[in-house]
């Protein structure tokens, strides 16, 4: 698979040294992810106080894509509202979905916009959006 090379180097960057890696002894909800069809793991940790997302820590194995996606999300979403939240999730879902048609919101995605290439490859997706998937289902626990 061909990425545009800086944002290759973004992914690499995430890859080898991913953000909020490490999970906390607290959370409101623990989740657990995978995606058979690579053999990416994630396990997520949330927390979250009057509708904002106040920590996401995160473990996990897998290729670089969802290891590095799952850094971008946590240094995305923590901090901001469940609202918020969801209009960068959905972003990032819709650039997913975008055939490598869409380049990204580089304001609402930033270091986020460096998989648009992924969109280009079906079997990678998953792999991605593993990570959201699993903050998208422990904060729909959360806020239920
Ligand atoms: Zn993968």
């Amino acid at each position: 698979m061909e990425l545009d090379s800086l944002y290759q180097e973004v992914i690499l960057d995430h890859y080898r040294t991913p953000h909020h890696k490490g999970l906390t002894s607290e959370s409101d909800i623990q989740v657990h992810h995978n995606n058979p069809s690579c053999g990416d793991e994630v396990t997520l940790n949330l927390s979250m106080r009057d509708g904002k997302i106040v920590d996401i820590s995160w473990d996990g194995v897998g290729c670089s894509i969802s290891i590095a996606s799952a850094s971008v999300m946590s240094d995305l979403l923590i901090g901001k509202s469940y609202d918020q939240a969801n209009v960068i999730l959905q972003a990032f879902v819709e650039l997913m979905q975008s055939k490598g048609k869409s380049t990204g919101d580089e304001v609402l995605l930033e270091d986020g916009v460096a998989f648009a290439g992924v969109s280009k490859f079906p079997a990678r997706i998953k792999c991605a959006l593993l990570g959201w998937m699993a903050f998208k289902d422990a904060a729909a626990q959360v806020m239920e």
